[in-house]
């Protein structure tokens, strides 16, 4: 924003620029659309954003969002908690539910290996993975990237030694694929045709 702007306008467009998918035009208009709202809708806006940070934690067995001690998934007895799809964050969690195929559940890593932007094994929730008992299957179901391909097999690594079977999505997608904009039927036949790692 100009100089002429006010200060206070000119931080919250940079804030709103900060965001992910949010150019500084967008953001200078997501500004001037605040001061077009009433005081009320303001406030409103601002408590839903710190609501969600303060409420919303990951689910203890999954590391999934949710508002509860453990996730609705999770704590649901009818899904196979033998099987579990290893997703890299929560959207992928929500693609493959509108399947409405799957009975597992999933374990969100938040995250993929990537040594060169500085995320090791421990900046992942890779260790609460290991701690499930009980498992017979674990999917990795990782994007067919160079880094989702390096975390699979990495887990796959560490999983196999301890008797579990591992097995891989077979993507028809292009390779860097990414899970969140699949279709169901493409998530679905990746699925079923998972091989074995
Ligand atoms: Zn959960």
């Amino acid at each position: 924003m100009a100089d002429h702007n006010a200060l206070p306008l000119v931080i919250l467009a940079e804030k709103f620029a900060s965001l992910p998918g949010i150019g500084m035009k967008s953001a200078q208009r997501l500004a001037y659309h605040v001061m077009s709202m009433n005081e009320n809708e303001v406030e409103d806006f601002a408590q839903a954003l710190i609501d969600a940070k303060k409420n919303v934690h990951c689910c203890k067995c999954c590391q999934n969002l949710t508002e509860r001690e453990i996730c609705p998934i999770c704590s649901d007895d009818d899904r196979d908690k033998s099987v579990i799809c290893v997703v890299e964050n929560p959207k992928d969690v929500s693609a493959f539910e509108r399947t409405r195929e799957y009975n597992g559940v999933y374990h969100v890593l938040h995250g993929l290996l990537s040594p060169m932007d500085g995320v090791t094994p421990d900046s992942l929730r890779i260790k609460e993975l290991l701690a499930q008992g009980g498992v017979n299957e674990v999917i990795m179901a990782t994007n067919p990237t160079v880094e989702g391909d390096a975390t699979a097999m990495y887990i796959a690594g560490l999983l196999k030694p301890l008797g579990v079977k591992v097995s891989r999505l077979a993507f028809g997608l292009p390779v860097g694929g990414i899970l969140e904009y699949a279709d169901e039927v493409t998530l679905y036949k990746a699925l079923e045709n998972r091989s074995n790692m």
